[in-house]
């Protein structure tokens, strides 16, 4: 017998298949999918790869596998799914197999560790902290910015497993700890990854007419096993979650199995909950980032035998080795976080789009504010259209009032408007709750007036310049167009400088003005597990009056004693360098509006803003979605957006700061001569330009339909697949520009 391999490797000259012999003694552990160590070229240390395929001879002289680790491989259809992503993605397949495999597969010596139960835990002190000294280049050590990047993506991490994932030493640890960046702790694991206990059950409810008729026909299509794109267009709270629950408990009648996917787990504990509480825990699966490597593991094991029936989780759940799919939910579709924002640039919900095909089964999309690709597929009719237009409860939409802060600034109100200061204090003497949001994204590099909002943006592509300190000019990251910024503003004539509140301030305000129970939900307060969800439960038992934070806290809330949700100011996401703006903007204030009064007594909302007039803040106020896609919709078509064009972004980065350029230039020039029913825009520097002394460029590609994309952008990623100097990728309808 013959296994064709694939060695687990990122470079380019390796993304082929190999034949090895696999030795009688180790027949029967040999799968599709298994991990093996084989002899490769005159390399002295065994490889690690991927069987993907078994035939039963070679045209070759043989070597023999050394050693298949184990036998529990991924799917055949997983196999499929990785040749098809590396060619979509730009990216090896043994990196796309890296997605499917149990946790901790791919890390050496893994497999018995990861059942252990008592375990040191490493974690940063303070994300912010480290933040900012990573950006100053305070880490000489690339083992020690290795361990501090680690954890800042995936949060606490137990000491063996953070070695194994950095390949670094405990030394290097425990000088981060002496320097106080991270601290050390033993801990008696638990592996219970259920945020809470959920002891009640609830039992389904009577739908209303529009429920009904979007749950038969989604139903229709699973019992009879097709495919099909379905897309629920429902305003917050309008039932959507409650069909989810149905057509999970359809699946489970014809014994098939759910995926239900969301935006980010730990920031939607009511969600999971919900689904506890109709189905049971044992039933279900829940995987997402703030478990630790074991628990995914136990949760990982519970699908692949079966056991869980139903699978909660963020991204990278699509992945879950689960069989006899009869349903896959993408709940709040149009959230950015189901785009992988790094190799491989995958997203979500292509792959439950290609795992629905394979299984004969539905894909459903959710949300009150569609993006607006997948409302103009739904007018296409690519998506089937399903439409919740009211709530079924009593309850009714909340009041938005919109407050324009240039008159507040005038009465010496920086922070809060009178408006919003007196509602809160009638909301404290009623003993409501209220939420105050602040959405700081951190673009401290956008100039703005503080007086009257105005910011430059560039007339071309209608986003805003990004300051750069070294050069003292403004550029737009989209064409590259620069400008000196003017010192004052041209339409006021006050001094400009950037924006930057942060949620501690806000906190100090209100101390000083309210005697209230406040508590603050960002990253500095929530980067532990189980923080997050201790602040959500002490809120939903009204030990505070007041929960301040940045936008986690639009998501997926539900508190029936909150009735005032105040938006501090919306600057930082509308005038953000990106092309997405609006719609991020309006996206945001619909689910935030979507938050207040959802029982019965009606809710109030106050946003304020320097642009009172915009119209995704004037529409979101309305609730208005339709108008906002048409408004928003007309200019995409003007200025050559999706979903009018498709983009493709070409990043280039280099330690070289004039040699990166050089190969941009020409690398633009290039596809300039090649792509000749394309706009290209570039080369220009990145929004974030220069990280850890790598500077990084970028090319973007507007195209609606060019036979020569991909075989041109595979020429230009051959070409300096091993030049150590230059990496280029390639990110297709990229998310961040
Ligand atoms: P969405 O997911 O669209 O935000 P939910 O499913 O969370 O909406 O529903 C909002 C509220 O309405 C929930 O409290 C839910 O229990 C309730 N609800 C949903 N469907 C019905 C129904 N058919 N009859 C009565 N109440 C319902
Ligand atoms: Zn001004
Ligand atoms: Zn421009």
């Amino acid at each position: 017998m013959v296994a064709e391999i694939i060695l687990n490797s990122n470079a380019k000259e390796l993304n082929r298949v190999f034949d090895y012999n696999i030795p009688e003694t180790m027949a029967y552990k040999a799968t599709i999918g298994s991990r093996v160590f084989v002899q490769f070229g005159n390399r002295k240390e065994l490889e690690e790869g991927f069987i993907i395929n078994i035939k039963d001879e070679s045209e070759f002289k043989l070597k023999d596998i050394q050693k298949i680790v184990n036998e529990n491989g991924i799917s055949e259809e997983k196999v499929e799914l990785a040749k098809l992503m590396a060619r979509r993605y730009f990216c090896n397949v043994s990196e796309c197999i890296k997605l499917m495999l149990p946790p901790g597969t791919t890390t050496k010596i893994i497999e018995n560790r990861v059942k252990e139960k008592n375990e040191n835990f490493v974690s940063i002190v303070n994300e912010i902290l480290v933040q900012n000294d990573i950006e100053e280049n305070k880490f000489k050590s690339a083992k020690q910015l290795r361990i501090l990047k680690f954890l800042l993506d995936n949060g606490e991490t137990n000491l063996a497993d953070l070695l194994l994932f950095t390949d670094t030493t405990r030394d290097a640890v425990k000088s981060l700890e002496k320097k106080k960046y991270v601290v050390i702790e033993q801990k008696q694991v638990e592996r219970n990854p259920f945020l809470h206990k959920v002891e009640k059950k609830t039992s389904k409810l009577k739908f209303t007419d529009e429920q009904q008729y979007a749950y038969d026909k989604i139903s229709f299509a699973m019992d009879k096993n097709k495919y099909g794109e379905y897309l629920i267009y429902g305003v917050t709270g309008s039932g959507k979650t409650e069909i989810y629950l149905q057509l999970i408990e359809n699946a489970l009648r014809n014994n098939k199995t759910s995926i239900m996917l969301v935006p980010e787990i730990s920031l939607t504990p009511q969600t999971v909950d919900r689904f506890i509480a109709r189905f049971g825990e044992e039933n279900i699966a829940v995987l997402h980032s703030k478990l630790s490597i074991g628990e995914r593991f136990d949760q990982w094991n519970k699908i692949k035998n079966g056991q869980a029936k139903i699978v909660i989780g963020a991204r990278s759940a699509i992945f879950a080795p689960i069989k006899d799919l009869g349903i896959i939910i993408i709940d709040e579709e149009h959230t950015s976080s189901y785009k992988q924002e790094n190799h491989p640039r995958y997203n979500a919900k292509d792959i439950a789009i290609l795992r629905s095909k394979y299984h004969k089964c539905p894909v459903v999309m959710g949300s009150a504010t569609p993006s607006l690709e997948s409302f103009a597929r739904a007018g296409n009719k690519v998506y089937k259209l399903l439409v919740l237009s009211k709530r079924p409860s009593s309850s009714t939409m909340p009041n938005v009032e919109i407050i324009d802060m240039k008159e507040e600034v005038k009465k010496g109100n920086f922070i809060l408007s009178d408006t919003l200061k007196c509602k809160i204090k009638e909301k404290l003497d009623r003993k409501e709750q209220s939420i105050i949001l602040l959405n700081r994204r951190g673009y401290s590099s956008i100039i703005s007036c503080r007086e009257c909002g105005y910011t430059e943006k560039c007339p071309k592509c209608d986003v805003t310049y990004t300051y750069h300190k070294t050069s003292n000019n403004l550029k737009c990251h989209y064409c590259g167009t620069a400008k000196v910024p003017s010192k004052v503003c041209p339409k006021c004539g006050s001094k400009l400088r950037d924006f930057g509140l942060g949620t501690e301030k806000l906190e100090e305000e209100l101390n000083k003005l309210f005697k209230a129970r406040i508590v603050r939900m960002d990253v500095d307060t929530t980067s532990k597990k189980g923080e997050h969800q201790k602040i959500i439960d002490d809120f939903g038992e009204h030990k505070y009056d007041i929960l301040i934070g940045t936008q986690m806290i639009a998501k997926g809330l539900d508190f029936p004693l909150v009735t005032l949700v105040g938006v501090v100011s919306v600057e930082s996401s509308l005038m953000a360098p990106d092309f997405r703006a609006s719609e991020n903007t309006f996206q945001l204030l619909s689910q935030v509006a979507g938050r207040a009064g959802r029982s019965t007594s009606k809710g109030e909302v106050i946003i304020q803003t320097y642009n009172p007039d915009h119209y995704s803040i004037m529409l979101a106020k309305n609730h208005d979605y339709l108008k906002f896609y048409k408004e928003e919709m007309s200019i995409r078509k003007m200025l050559k957006y999706p979903p009018y064009y498709y983009l493709a972004l070409v990043s280039i980065s280099s330690r070289d700061y004039e040699g990166g350029f050089k190969e941009a230039n020409k690398i633009g020039n290039y596809l300039r001569s090649k792509l000749g029913n394309s706009i290209i825009l570039g080369p220009t520097t990145s929004s974030a330009f220069k990280i850890n002394n790598i500077y990084h460029y970028q090319i973007i590609i507007k195209y609606q339909k060019e036979d020569n994309l991909i075989s041109t952008l595979n020429f230009i990623i051959d070409m300096y697949k091993n030049n150590n100097k230059i990496d280029v990728e390639v990110d297709f309808n990229p998310i961040r520009i």
